[in-house]
């Protein structure tokens, strides 16, 4: 796994109100916040990172809750849809759950193989939990109401919705390492051996349909993990090989990224494995203080007091 892309390290989308994502995320589906930080590009924003009890890549989702923003449109170009591993018996649970807290879901349907049940977060992001027909081993974190018996494990997949599935899947194939699984309909589904989980991204050929429009409840980029600084390097001569413009390597703290635009028009970052999120909050606190980077914690009382509250 050392040289290879390691599946999805984390995706990151775009939301409305900071309480109503954060009570999502943490309440209804269960995950744990590991990291409270900002936006590094915007310091004014909020950064949220959602995952598993550690912060394991495959397992964060990020979010950049925007006061008032305005509703995106999925569409071509675009991640549009987030597949979540859960445990085999639990969407019966979930369905309930989502009944129960008026979350925005459709049936319990089947899809290659698997059954899944699909939902919208508060801010129309499409999600699917879906019973996985590989083997997951990955330990949900649990809460009191979602149990590690139907918590979710990381993720399953990503779909990127394309015009022309073709110079994606090359990407994909070629640079990657993934290959071509399976197909169903309009839907091509690409799988990495690298790694168990967090290994599938599907592209789904849609081409006509218009170009999905940045903005709330969409994806905003697609991560893929790397082992470290040394292989990321590695990938981005290999994409510079292609023509395509990336990213000189920046730091977040938590991993370092390089970020390029993919033929389809999908933003992709490679993320590293190191620091991780325990490198400035010990475990058991993880996403309880505010974290800056170091060049905004000068500025620290005027950045608190101009994000929401959040209780
Ligand atoms: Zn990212």
């Amino acid at each position: 796994m050392t040289n290879n892309i390691n599946g999805i390290h984390h995706i990151t989308a775009i939301a409305g109100d900071a309480q109503r994502n954060l009570d999502f995320y943490t309440r209804v589906l269960g995950l744990r916040m590991v990291k409270k930080t900002v936006n590094f590009d915007d310091p004014g924003t909020y950064h949220f990172y959602y995952g598993n009890e550690t912060g394991t890549p495959g397992t964060i989702l990020t979010f950049f809750p925007w006061e008032g923003v305005t509703n995106g449109r999925a569409g071509t170009g675009m991640a549009t849809e987030i597949g979540y591993s859960v445990p085999v018996d639990s969407l019966p649970f979930w369905a309930e759950r989502f009944s129960r807290f008026n979350v925005r879901h459709g049936e319990i349907a089947g899809r290659l193989g698997e059954t899944y049940l699909p939902f919208e977060d508060p801010d129309g992001l499409k999600i699917h939990l879906i019973a996985s027909k590989y083997p997951d081993e990955r330990k949900p974190w649990a809460t009191g109401e979602v149990t590690a018996e139907v918590g979710t494990k990381g993720f399953h997949s990503v779909t990127l919705t394309l015009r022309d599935v073709q110079p994606t899947a090359a990407i994909l194939t070629d640079v990657f390492g993934y290959r071509l699984e399976e197909q169903e309909g309009d839907r091509y589904r690409y799988r990495t051996d690298a790694i168990p989980t967090a290994s599938i991204v599907d592209l789904v050929a849609a081409p006509a349909m218009s170009r999905g429009l940045s903005g709330g409840g969409t994806n905003h980029h697609v991560a893929f993990r790397v082992a470290n600084e040394e292989v990321q390097m590695a990938f981005r001569e290999k994409i510079l090989s292609r023509g395509l413009h990336i990213t000189p390597k920046i730091n977040r703290d938590y991993f370092f990224s390089l970020y390029f635009r993919e033929p389809g028009g999908v933003l992709f970052e490679l993320a590293t494995d190191n620091p991780g999120f325990t490198v400035d909050e010990p475990l058991d606190q993880l996403g309880t203080h505010l974290k800056l980077p170091e060049q905004y914690e000068s500025m620290r009382a005027s950045i608190e007091q101009s994000l929401p509250a959040l209780h």
